[in-house]
């Protein structure tokens, strides 16, 4: 299974995507972890990316395109992935649609986790007050603030995206943990029967 998690920070999908993994065995591709790794390394990639996250700000387009595009050449992905974290914009989301094609190895459904915006930002507002100091450096009130901003304006697109493509599945992201999950394996399973 090929498949997508969108939702903002906070909506759960590190969480979701960490429990597809155990159950599919599927490979979870999570862009954010993968220029945290580089910003560690003190590459050149990690050099130009560091500030933009510390800012939460997004990463240039052609950058994460050719980070996944790299990814999804290796042989491991050939069961199923889950991207968490990319697309992240229109122009990622047809990159994505174009390397696929030429794989044949289409998307199977887009996971998108609905959210109530003030109750996220509750939540978010817990999780940065939870983690200080530790961790992220963008986890902080004031950096999620604008991520969740960078979401609204760059990523919900992605929602109209793909409901025309015909594959996106919207979940309640606020309802417990377990039921998402549950809610997310009964969309799974029908796709597999
Ligand atoms: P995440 O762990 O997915 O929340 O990502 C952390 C940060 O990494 C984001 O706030 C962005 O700065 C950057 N990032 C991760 N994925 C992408 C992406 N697909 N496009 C652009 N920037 C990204």
């Amino acid at each position: 299974m090929r498949l997508i998690l969108l939702g903002p920070p906070g909506a759960g999908k590190g969480t979701q995507a960490a429990y597809l993994v155990e159950k599919y065995n599927l490979k979870q591709l999570s862009t954010g972890d993968m220029l945290r790794a580089a910003v560690a390394s003190g590459s050149e990639l990690g050099q130009k990316a560091g500030g933009l996250m510390e800012r939460g700000e997004l990463v240039p387009d052609d950058l994460v395109i050719a980070l996944i595009s790299e990814r999804l050449s290796y042989a491991d992905v050939a069961h199923g992935f889950i991207l968490d974290g990319f697309p992240r914009t229109v122009s990622q989301a047809q990159a994505l649609e174009k390397l696929l094609a030429e794989k044949k190895q289409p998307l199977d459904m887009v996971l998108a986790l609905a959210v109530d915006q003030e109750r996220l930002m509750e939540r978010i507002t817990k999780r940065a007050q939870e983690s200080q100091g530790n961790v992220r450096a963008d986890d902080n009130p004031e950096t999620l603030k604008k991520r969740v901003a960078v979401y609204l304006e760059q990523t919900a697109p992605l929602l109209d995206f793909y409901q025309e493509v015909g594959i996106l599945s919207v979940i309640d992201g606020m309802a417990p943990i377990s039921e998402v999950s549950t809610q997310i394996s009964s969309l799974l399973d029908e796709l597999k029967a």
